[in-house]
């Protein structure tokens, strides 16, 4: 079908505003479509893969524009649910909709000219290509991480991005970041007949090969094994089968494809394994859980959300098994959110044990390569192969769904589902309430200790709320111990960082051989390192912070920018030898550890030992099986994990959380003690926790100790509305970075003036932030109040606006000013 539009606008992967308007020549026209990737020139010589938005007959009168390259698909990669949902995360979070494009796409997907390639070398170099892309090759074999600038040149073309897509698609090239030793060949080369030969034109091509032997050969093979004038669909032949069947080369094949007999075609082999499929039943549900249910379905009758307010181990979980299984059921696509990649991986496993190959896990440890193909999976729409649930993090919000029936959040209170830095700094949660209107499909938020804006917002009965306070098979909510610190240190009782309590309790593990989780929040060894003699504290050079100090590399560390540096036998100071260490992160617990329990098995679970790929799995898979004793871990432990053999969980430091300069540090301390407690209890034995503080009466211990989540959310609503907060109050950062603090400084004080003239007391700051330097850029914030009733729309255009005039205003115009909506 041939559209008649002259012109596209299309969205640019760049952080730039608005749409972009090219012209179609007249060979694309049949091929330009509404959510289509073109390649597109912008400046002298920079090409990129943009997404056509629009397509109209109105030519731009102020300048004279570009015609679109080439156009790189035959259908489209973003649907019109995705374009709808850019453009809402892009007005409601103010972020351009090339930074919503570079977030939702994988790199794959979105070649640009600075885009660097290389080949893969598991790639069968012999197979058919045409002359660009063996031309393209050879270059690739000469160097490594060749941008697609280069290669144009190299091969004297104006544009190489169809070829290189092509190859991609081939898997013989890789993109930068993915060429790891992982790469598996997901894609297949098959043969099929060149043309809808009738038989007597066979009979006549296999006559004229007579003088080609072997060529003849491999061609009766392929009618052979294809059953080409036999069976109505003929059978699928891979090339490999192919030349196995009369054992000869690739050339004579390639022979017979040059004379347009044969051709090549790729298919992705099938990676789904038909062996898993669901071999378990859905458990039954207990009295509660169906009672919850029930709740659950009738909200949904006449509300889109719903909060399944349930305590830790009281079956959520199973609860979202049995409303995916509908949904499935139905036809429909499932979104499940979870915060954190190590959570996917035991969920994985109970929802495989269902779904069997329904489900598809999507998350950052997968290479580029990989999440190409679940995005394409999915894009596909192909009921037997498609996954009908996709169980991801929160940038999965992105994938190019078309029939979604239900999402659900879980541990929706978890802050990673915020997106802080780059734009678009997206509340995948918040988000997912859109995503699910778009399909008219249902939210299902879960949670032991809902945000306490969620929570509001089910009292309000805006969600529906349903409550689950008793565990499954009415196991006993954990016992929680407080130790104090303060007391332990007077006494000098302590056992280096452990309590007395503590480290009693743990001996009794050991001797029941059960297990044990340690909770602190900071990894490392040290927070920081201190002179005895003058106190001087080594700091980051690019940060306001001090470097943490990590023993098993012998570094100190900076946790903002990764500045690294060999830790100083001198004070810079005075000079003094005697440094010292101060306070203590995941690392030194570990190594404190084994000097108590030298037999203990003990691991620890957090940033620094979960960067490889399958880490997670395998701390986990051991701690499942009872090959560690004991698990030392960051709030990477505290997420929502399901261990059968925990019977004491030990918080080392309530303090720091609480201490944290933030209006939500005590509803985060609230749900992270609970949260980590909730892994404590055995099947029919009542767990413990040992809350180590030095404030045990401290009114948000004293909620943890009770498991009282209303008197946490009753007292922190009150604050709430005093101090103007959510969820009374809308909050919007405007944060201002620059290398020069005066001006920013200035900059600021300068806006903050302006948007007090028109917001009046709506206005605080500016303020510096409690790091105010990161990576030699200074930062200063601006915060911004409004009333729930008010339009957000309209103060978030105008402080746009107010932006861009300062923008406009010569020694400002470095000044990177950005929109934090709702920040967490
Ligand atoms: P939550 O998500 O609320 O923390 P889970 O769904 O993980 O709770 O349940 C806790 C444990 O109890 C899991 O090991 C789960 O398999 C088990 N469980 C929950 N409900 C049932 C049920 N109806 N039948 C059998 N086992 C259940
Ligand atoms: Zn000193
Ligand atoms: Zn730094």
């Amino acid at each position: 079908m041939n559209n008649n539009s002259n012109f596209a606008d299309v969205i640019l992967p760049l952080p730039l505003a608005g749409l972009f308007t090219y012209s179609i020549p007249e060979e694309l026209k049949t091929d330009v479509a509404i959510g289509k990737r073109v390649v597109v020139p912008l400046g002298n010589k920079k090409l990129y893969t943009a997404i056509v938005r629009k397509l109209h007959n109105n030519e731009p009168s102020d300048y004279k524009v570009k015609d679109i390259l080439s156009c790189l698909d035959s259908s489209h990669v973003i649907n019109g649910y995705q374009l709808k949902f850019w453009d809402w995360i892009s007005q409601y979070y103010q972020a351009v909709l090339g930074d919503v494009y570079k977030a939702a796409v994988p790199s794959g997907l979105k070649l640009e000219s600075q885009t660097k390639i290389s080949i893969n070398s598991d790639f069968n170099t012999d197979s058919i290509l045409n002359k660009t892309e063996e031309q393209i090759l050879n270059v690739l074999t000469h160097s490594k991480d060749v941008s697609i600038s280069s290669l144009n040149q190299a091969v004297g073309l104006k544009n190489t991005l169809p070829q290189v897509k092509s190859l991609l698609e081939k898997g013989a090239v890789s993109i930068d970041e993915q060429i790891s030793a992982g790469y598996k060949e997901k894609k297949q080369e098959f043969v099929c007949l060149n043309s809808d030969f009738q038989e007597d034109e066979m009979g006549e091509i296999l006559n004229k090969l007579k003088r080609a032997k072997k060529q003849q050969e491999l061609l009766y093979s392929y009618l052979n094994l294809s059953k080409h004038f036999f069976e109505e669909t003929p059978q699928k032949v891979s090339v490999l089968e192919l030349l196995k069947s009369i054992d000869c080369s690739r050339t004579i094949l390639k022979s017979l494809i040059e004379k347009n007999i044969l051709k090549i075609y790729f298919e992705k082999v099938d990676r789904l394994d038909h062996s898993e499929i669901s071999s378990s039943e859905l458990k039954i549900l207990n009295q509660y859980q169906e009672k919850a249910i029930g709740e659950i379905r009738t909200h949904f009758e006449n509300q889109n959300c719903v909060l399944l307010h349930g305590v830790t181990s009281s079956g959520k979980t199973e609860i979202y098994i049995h409303l995916i299984e509908e949904q499935i059921k139905k036809g429909k696509q499932v979104l499940y959110l979870l915060p954190e990649i190590a959570l996917t991986t035991q969920i994985i496993n109970r929802l495989k044990s269902v779904f069997g190959n329904k489900v598809g896990v999507y998350h950052s440890k997968f290479n580029d390569a990989e999440r190409v193909e679940i995005y394409n999976n999915i894009l596909e729409n192909n009921s037997e192969r498609s996954y009908q649930i996709i169980l991801g993090v929160r940038s999965s919000i992105f994938l190019p769904f078309n029939n979604l029936g239900l999402i659900i959040v879980d541990e929706e209170h978890e802050n990673t589902y915020k997106q802080f830095d780059p734009s678009p700094r997206y509340h995948a949660r918040d988000a997912a309430l859109y995503l699910a209107h778009l399909h008219q499909a249902k939210t299902l938020l879960g949670t032991a200790t809902p945000a306490v804006e969620t929570y509001f917002n089910a009292q309000k009965g805006k969600y529906g709320l349903v409550e689950l306070f008793q565990r499954h098979q009415d196991l006993e909510m954990p016992e929680i111990i407080v130790s104090d610190i303060k007391e332990a240190r007077r006494k000098k009782q302590m056992k280096s960082i452990f309590s007395p309590d503590l480290i009693k309790m743990m001996e009794t593990c050991m001797e029941n051989k059960e297990q044990v989780i340690l909770f602190q929040n900071r990894r490392g060894y040290a927070p920081y390192l201190e002179c005895k003699s003058c106190g001087w504290v080594p700091n980051c050079p690019n940060c306001s912070v001090s470097l943490t100090y990590h023993r098993h590399n012998n570094q100190l560390t900076c946790h903002y920018c990764g500045h690294g540096t060999h830790p100083p036998v001198n004070c810079n100071h005075c000079g003094s030898t005697d440094i010292e260490d101060r306070g203590f992160g995941t690392e030194k617990i570990e190594e404190e550890l084994s000097a108590f329990f030298p037999d203990a098995r003990i691991a620890r679970m957090d940033l620094d030992t979960t960067r490889k790929k399958r880490a997670y799995e395998k701390l986990i898979y051991q701690f499942e099986n009872h090959e560690l004793d004991i698990l030392v871990g960051t709030q990477m432990v505290s997420k929502g994990l399901d261990f059968d053999n925990v019977s004491l969980v030990g918080i080392l430091n309530a303090d720091s959380m609480m201490n944290y300069p933030d209006f939500r540090a005590y509803e985060r301390s609230f749900q992270m003690m609970a949260q980590v407690s909730g892994r404590a209890g055995r099947k029919k034995k009542r767990g413990k926790v040992l809350i180590q503080t030095y404030a045990p009466d401290h009114p948000i211990i004293q909620s943890v100790v009770k498991n009282n989540y209303q008197e946490m959310y009753s007292s922190q609503l009150l604050e709430r509305q005093e101090y103007i907060y959510p969820p009374y109050y809308r909050l919007i950062n405007i944060g201002m970075k620059h290398k020069q603090q005066h001006l920013v400084n200035e900059a600021a004080e300068y806006l903050a003036k302006s948007l007090k003239k028109i917001f009046g007391v709506r206005v605080f700051g500016p303020q510096a932030p409690v790091i105010n330097r990161i990576q030699n850029n200074y930062i200063v914030n601006i915060l911004l109040k409004i009333e729930k009733k008010s339009s957000p729309a309209k103060a978030k255009w105008i402080l746009n606006q107010q932006a861009n005039f300062i923008k406009e205003i010569d020694r400002f115009k470095a000044i990177q000013i950005n929109f934090d909506v709702d920040p967490m």
